[in-house]
């Protein structure tokens, strides 16, 4: 638990904040969370209070921001670390919500000192020192229309948030002691490769091909898969969840 979160204030938070049961057992039936423990539950639940209570969601462009929304993004987020740490985002506080996809527009400088303006549209952001921004509209279609290349708007762009914890976003988040970092590098560059030539050469792919863009979108979009549709991943990427297992610490094919 962080630092700042010493175990008065913890119990503090736990015993008088709540979630909305009706809320609760609605967002219960998310793909990310199936056949989750009980024990598992009680401790996603007890982050997401937490983590309520740290983060500050604001709607941009008026968007009024609901307890269920709040709850629905919190939820997904806190899935990817039930079992590392809430300091795993003690480096941003703020999210922001848009009603639909928004447009990106700004210059930065690549690794030889070139600067390049970006402008497009986008329906999720994040940024290593926050905030991290969404688009409500595709976190909404994505849980009513899951399809093979469903995305999850909220899983990858906190995927993005851990992958930036280390040597910034290039699709290595910091790994545990039990892991090697030369394993994760060939299984990730290997199936990188393969995947760019089948996206490049027009052939049908098993996961988006938005994919190919980047090893950091290949870790976020590979992130989704892991949570959402895990035997999907397994199946196809056997090597890569088992990679993503070791660094989640999480089993969901199993589950
Ligand atoms: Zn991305």
């Amino acid at each position: 638990m962080s630092w700042h979160f010493n175990q008065w204030r913890r119990n503090h938070i736990l015993r008088h904040e709540a979630i909305p049961e009706v809320i609760w057992r609605k967002l219960m039936h998310l793909p990310c969370l199936k056949s989750l423990s009980l024990e598992d539950v009680r401790r996603l639940h007890e982050l997401v209070l937490l983590f309520l209570h740290i983060k500050v969601i604001n709607g941009a462009h008026d968007l009024e921001i609901t307890d269920e929304m709040r709850v629905t993004i919190a939820i997904q987020a806190c899935i990817l670390i039930l079992n590392l740490d809430l300091e795993y985002y003690d480096n941003w506080i703020e999210i922001i919500v848009y009603p639909d996809k928004f447009i990106l527009d700004y210059d930065y400088e690549d690794d030889i000192g070139v600067v390049h303006h970006a402008h497009s549209i986008v329906s999720g952001e994040a940024w290593h020192n926050g905030p991290v921004i969404l688009s409500w509209r595709d976190i909404a279609h994505s849980a009513a229309a899951p399809s093979t290349h469903a995305r999850n708007v909220i899983i990858h762009e906190f995927a993005h948030t851990l992958d930036m914890l280390h040597e910034g976003a290039n699709g290595c988040p910091p790994l545990h002691v039990n892991m090697s970092a030369l394993a994760w590098r060939d299984v990730f560059s290997q199936h990188y490769t393969i995947f760019c030539q089948q996206v490049g050469s027009g052939q049908e792919t098993v996961i988006d091909p938005y994919a190919a863009e980047s090893p950091a979108e290949f870790f976020a979009v590979l992130s989704e898969v892991f949570f959402d549709t895990p035997l999907i991943l397994q199946q196809h990427f056997s090597a890569i969840y088992e990679q993503l297992a070791l660094f989640y610490r999480q089993d969901p094919a199993r589950r």
